[in-house]
């Protein structure tokens, strides 16, 4: 390795890694499990004389025996160079300049060896005061692109030249030892880039590992760091996380290393120690359901998660806009609605047509309890009817009473034939005292704004 000419202060951050070569006979991987699209690009690469690797969570997971979610490559081509060699290519990324090679909607992203930063650098690579890494476009050979990556687990480099394994910081030992650790100082390393810790947890759940000891120590403390991280960034770590399949795990680790506090300060306001809370409650039954609907393989939305994971935090939001502003309690619901999804955008960039999703999911919550007349027939026929429903027995489960009392009504009344449901409606009308809609307060005004159908 060449790394004589590194200071004292890079030798800390980027300790001299030991290269431990694996030979093809062994190891378990074989090119079978590698998709062909990945292996054309490795080998029109090999094939123009450059070095090629498959790299990173691809290589890790075939070592597993799991199937990977996706195959990165790494080169020594620079991102010019490669798009010379692919007509399907595509150059993205500001912070990291990536190639993206498409075939149809499979894409293989390929990276350039990233260095280290040095004076001669300052321009490429952008350092803020905090220590964090702006801009990352510096090239470097493989040793400085393996030291620059996270976990050691993600640091395996399969060479299509021989189809060996080159392991830098000793991850096929952690892979055994089932370990997530750091490459090199766990606090410059999050410092450098506070989403680290995020993966932390995301691999150590993910895989069932755990977070080594000096990985996990400074965490709790650096957490804060996560607030400088741009709001779409944290959304997408945000998606893996929580829609990986393995959501409600992740919540409570997030939570333990007092992560989730920092992406959710709207929502962490209502934690208690004893996890008792209705919006810690209503937490478990979102992550849970959205764990068991990727298990079966159902369809999931965002907007659905995000809407049940802020909904008692508005309410609560509401009932005391209620009392401070006069307000009644639908006209409450919609201010706190904004309220809350302002703040909530600024930390986690929730795209516009989620955060629309969101609203109409809640303010069905408002129409439900209303079913007399044609009512109930028109409910059914809105087209985020099924989401609005499905959220209202998740709240019966958190509340009990009444709301749950009015899901079983529209379970009931979606089943039933024509005849019952009109019958169902009549007997409403026959009742005609406004029981479930307790909460509103007179209001000669009410039919102004009705929320759109
Ligand atoms: P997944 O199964 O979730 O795709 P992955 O390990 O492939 O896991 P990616 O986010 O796809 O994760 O990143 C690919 C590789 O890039 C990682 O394995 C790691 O080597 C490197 N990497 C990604 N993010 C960072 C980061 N924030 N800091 C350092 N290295 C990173
Ligand atoms: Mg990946």
């Amino acid at each position: 390795m060449n790394n004589n000419d590194l200071n004292e202060s890079e030798h800390h951050i980027y300790p001299s890694l030991d290269l431990n070569i694996v030979t093809r006979q062994e190891h378990n991987i074989s090119r079978k499990q590698i998709s062909d699209n990945a292996l054309k690009v490795l080998y029109r690469l090999q094939g123009a004389g450059f070095d090629a690797y498959l790299v990173g969570g691809g290589v890790r997971d075939l070592l597993l025996e799991e199937v990977p979610k996706d195959f990165d490559i790494a080169t020594n081509a620079t991102p010019e160079e490669i798009r010379q060699l692919f007509r399907n290519c595509r150059l993205i990324g500001r912070r990291f300049r990536l190639a993206h090679i498409m075939f149809g909607r499979d894409i293989i992203e390929v990276a350039t060896f990233r260095g280290h930063h040095q004076e001669e650098n300052k321009q490429l690579a952008a350092q803020s005061e905090a220590g964090m890494l702006l801009r990352d476009n510096v090239y470097g050979t493989i040793d400085e692109d393996a030291e620059r990556r996270d976990f050691t687990i993600n640091a395996m480099y399969y060479n299509i030249a021989d189809y060996s394994i080159h392991d830098y910081a000793g991850g096929l030992e952690d892979l055994e030892d089932r370990l997530v650790r750091l490459i090199g100082d766990p606090e410059t390393r999050y410092r450098e880039d506070p989403v680290r810790m995020l993966r932390a947890v995301r691999f150590a759940v993910k895989l069932d590992f755990d977070i080594e000891e000096d990985t996990a120590a400074p965490i709790e403390e650096l957490a804060p760091l996560l607030r400088d991280i741009p709001a779409a960034r944290l959304y997408e770590e945000m998606l893996k996380m929580l829609q990986s399949g393995h959501g409600l795990e992740t919540y409570h680790l997030m939570r333990e290393y007092n992560l989730f506090q920092q992406v959710f300060p709207t929502i962490a306001r209502h934690f208690t120690e004893d996890y008792s809370s209705q919006t810690e409650h209503m937490l478990d039954l979102v992550l849970d359901s959205t764990d068991q609907r990727i298990e079966e393989d159902k369809r999931i939305n965002p907007a659905f998660m995000f809407a049940a994971i802020f909904w008692y935090p508005m309410v609560k939001l509401a009932e005391e806009m209620m009392e401070t502003h006069n307000l009644n309690y639908y006209d409450a619901i919609m201010e706190a609605s904004n309220k809350i999804l302002d703040e909530v955008v600024k930390s986690i960039a929730i795209p516009r047509r989620h955060t629309a999703t969101m609203r109409e999911i809640w303010q069905l919550q408002l129409r439900l309890p209303r079913r007399n007349g044609k009512r109930a027939f028109r409910l059914m026929e809105l087209n985020k009817f099924r989401a609005g429903f499905d959220f209202l027995e998740m709240r019966g489960e958190v509340e009990d009473g009444e709301v749950k009392q009015l899901a079983d009504w529209w379970q009931t009344f979606q089943t039933a034939g024509r005849n019952m449901r009109q019958a169902m409606v009549t007997d409403l009308d026959s009742v005609s005292k406004p029981s479930s809609t307790r909460r509103r307060r007179p209001s000669t005004r009410k039919k102004k704004s009705k929320p759109t159908s």
